[in-house]
């Protein structure tokens, strides 16, 4: 085990569950000083004191980072305990709704979390950054950030919008010392879907889409959020980065052609 973040500062927004939850923790299992973002309270308690009970290092915040003042007061507060190194802006939401259904409702609740929140929580983070010429900014973007998907259509339009934003802060900040890359996992089993989707589902849709042929675990995307907040990810910067067990690398073969080709 490396502990690269010792003492480091390091900011995960909607870290109290799924995918945020787990970067957290692997942050802490490396020595960093965590302040997580998110807002639902109870899942916030339970995950602080899981973390806590590792020896891990907490410091909570019930905040919704779609309200502008609230996540300027929580980075200020957050900035006091220690300078942010790192920020994760991993808060997201997903509802399936045909296009012609979506509700005006639906689409701007899910842009307002989605792509404004992490607008909101990059800007009053980075002020701070650039007056020290340093930092690193990692958005959590979707394999759905670049290509459809039914049902997804306001969901892929603010992952796509997230990949957008990221190059454009890359390339504005890069003379402050400051990194921002996108990461795109694919199906990850978490929260975000155990209620939408059997595990029967899940199986037929790994068998169907993926060729790696089963969907992703929390643990097979975090990894790449600690490398690229590293020393040794210094000259990556505007990049994305897709981790979807080659669902976007093309078309799977079925069955019968895996069959055909197979070397005895
Ligand atoms: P999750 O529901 O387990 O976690 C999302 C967390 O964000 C929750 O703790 C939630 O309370 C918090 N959150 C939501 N809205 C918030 C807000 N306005 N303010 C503060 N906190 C808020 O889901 P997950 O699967 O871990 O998803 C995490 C991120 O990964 C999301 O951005 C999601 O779009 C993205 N993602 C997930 C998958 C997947 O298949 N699970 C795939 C690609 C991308």
């Amino acid at each position: 085990m490396t502990h690269r973040y010792v003492d480091k500062h390091i900011l995960v927004t909607g870290g109290a569950s799924g995918l945020g939850f787990e970067i957290a923790r692997q942050f802490g299992s490396e020595g960093a000083l965590l302040t997580i973002f998110d807002y639902n309270e109870l899942a916030l308690q339970k995950a602080t004191d899981t973390l806590t009970q590792s020896g891990y290092h907490v410091n909570p915040f019930h905040t919704d980072v779609s309200v502008q003042p609230d996540v300027i007061e929580a980075v200020a507060a957050a900035e006091k305990i220690a300078p942010i190194e790192v920020l994760v802006n991993n808060a997201g939401i997903c509802l399936v709704t045909p296009f012609l259904n979506i509700t005006k409702q639906e689409w701007h609740k899910t842009l307002d979390i989605n792509l404004t929140g992490a607008f909101y929580v990059a800007q009053s983070v980075c002020r701070h950054m650039a007056e020290r010429k340093r930092g690193v900014v990692l958005n959590m973007s979707s394999k759905n950030g670049l290509d459809g998907e039914f049902g997804h259509a306001h969901y892929n339009a603010s992952k796509a919008g997230l990949i957008l934003f990221t190059k454009t802060v890359a390339i504005e900040l890069a003379h402050l010392g400051i990194r921002a890359n996108a990461v795109c996992p694919g199906y990850v089993r978490s929260p975000i879907n155990y209620e939408v989707d059997s595990d029967e589902f899940v199986e037929q849709f790994a068998e169907r889409y993926i060729p790696i042929n089963r969907v992703g675990k929390v643990t097979d995307v975090a990894p790449i959020f600690l490398f690229l907040a590293s020393d040794e990810a210094a000259y990556i910067t505007g990049q994305t980065f897709v981790i979807d067990g080659g669902q976007l690398a093309g078309m799977k073969a079925g069955d019968s052609l895996l069959q055909e080709i197979r070397l005895d």
